[in-house]
């Protein structure tokens, strides 16, 4: 189909980049983070942290004050006192799910999220999962993964949760090709790309995560898979082994990335190029309208992306071809080739990529080149602000919704409120 299809991505660029690597100090959220907007996707889930006070801190401070009277996440405390023995810490975990279900009866679904104190780690929590999802089932079923600082970044933590739901999902036919869409997304862009892929007549469409756990979708060698999110590497893994197949594309962030994403499913369910051209067009044309003013306040400014979310190099091509922005340097903090393929291609050659991090090194090489935005955590935003540099937290782009169509312009904003802001204060 991108041979008909004004807008498709070409793929005529081919980087030529060598990535630098580098496994020095990171400064990264760790994967509980991902409970942050897990638990409102997944609406009966329940995400239990069996952690530290440090980990109960940490996903209090990242979803803000908690304003909800019953809120879907909380932390089991697991600290040296309760670890006379293990079979008082797994007697204490048993006590803690048991109080928590009879409280909650909403609950369908309940993840143990693993962290990384010593105490944890001695913890098997896929045997306390199993144990308990014994005791449960079929009311609750009960998984586990692992939000560990030592084992994920902070969106690592979805491609966690997301693969350990897969072997949950009820087997998929050989019949009819479906199409899953993996990866989280607001509620919002969810039922905008439904909408499209209706008209473009692709059938049932299915997502994972799903809303609710009861929606779980069927996964076998009739699905065909579209990544939402470039950091789920295991749960692409999970699924192929289920015998689904991963449709390659670029991710939907502006107006090509979209384009270029739903061509793919296109080209993958036969849908005629004029059928998608005619569905496809207004959305472009009024995503381009709207993205219009902001390459007058982004072209040419320069940006140094720190590794943090893994959407670095899918939001390097969104700023440099559709705003023309100058790339001084795209950090990842990991590098799936095969699913960063189509991007890769398409960002301009010899771009500075990082894999990893050595953050004092690239603080020096940041602090050196004085770009005019700064994307990166919320560790190291205060300290460059103070010397001067305009940032942007990472951790927004992950919170907020910045795929499809309708949200290419919002994602533009999002890189030129810092700048317009320090205008004003230099003003
Ligand atoms: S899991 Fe580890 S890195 Fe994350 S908050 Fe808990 S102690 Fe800190």
């Amino acid at each position: 189909m991108n041979a008909h299809v004004q807008g498709c991505a070409a793929g005529t660029e081919i980087a030529t980049s060598t990535v630098r690597r580098e496994s020095g100090q990171r400064e990264v959220f760790c994967g509980l983070t991902g409970i942050v907007w897990l638990h409102r996707k997944i609406q009966d889930a329940f995400f239990l942290v069996v952690g530290s006070r440090t980990c109960a801190h940490l996903i209090q401070s990242a979803a803000g004050v908690m304003i909800f009277a019953e809120p879907r996440f909380a932390t089991a405390i697991m600290e040296e006192k309760d670890l006379a023995g293990l079979t008082d810490a797994n007697d204490e975990l048993d006590r803690i799910v048991t109080q928590l279900i009879a409280r909650r009866p909403d609950i369908r679904l309940l993840f143990l999220v693993g962290s990384c104190p010593s105490e944890v780690i001695k913890l098997d929590l896929s045997r306390a999962a199993l144990r308990l999802s014994q005791k449960f089932s079929p009311a609750v079923r009960i998984l586990n993964y692992s939000g560990s600082g030592i084992e994920t970044t902070f969106t690592q933590g979805e491609d966690a949760c997301l693969a350990s739901l897969v072997p949950a999902v009820p087997p998929g036919g050989t019949g009819e090709d479906r199409l899953l869409i993996v990866g989280s997304l607001a509620d919002v862009v969810e039922d905008q790309f439904l909408r499209m892929f209706e008209a473009l007549g692709i059938g049932e469409v299915q997502f994972l995560p799903p809303r609710n756990s009861t929606a779980l979708p069927a996964v076998g060698p009739n699905t065909k898979f579209l990544l939402a999110q470039p950091f789920l590497a295991e749960t692409a893994r999970a699924l192929e082994d289920r015998g689904a197949k991963r449709l390659a594309a670029p991710f939907p962030l502006g107006v090509e990335g979209t384009t270029a994403w739903l061509c793919a499913a296109a080209d993958a369910f036969g849908v005629d190029p004029v059928l998608f051209e005619t569905v496809t067009h207004p959305y472009r044309a009024r995503a381009e309208r709207a993205l219009m003013r902001y390459p007058g306040q982004l072209a040419g400014r320069r940006i140094f992306l720190f590794p943090d979310s893994q959407l670095e190099i899918p939001l390097a091509r969104f700023l440099s071809r559709e705003l023309s922005m100058q790339l001084v340097e795209v950090g990842t903090p990991y590098l799936h080739r095969e699913h960063l393929a189509e991007e890769l291609k398409l960002l301009p050659a010899g771009v500075a990529l990082t894999e990893g991090q050595d953050v004092d090194l690239q603080l020096d090489r940041c602090r050196s080149a004085r770009p005019d935005l700064v994307v990166c955590g919320l560790g190291l935003a205060n300290p460059l602000e103070a010397e001067g540099m305009t940032t942007k937290w990472s951790i927004e782009l992950v919170f907020t919704p910045i795929q499809g169509y309708e949200q290419a312009a919002d994602l533009a904003e999002l890189f030129a409120r810092p700048l317009v802001r320090r205008a004003k204060l230099v003003a």
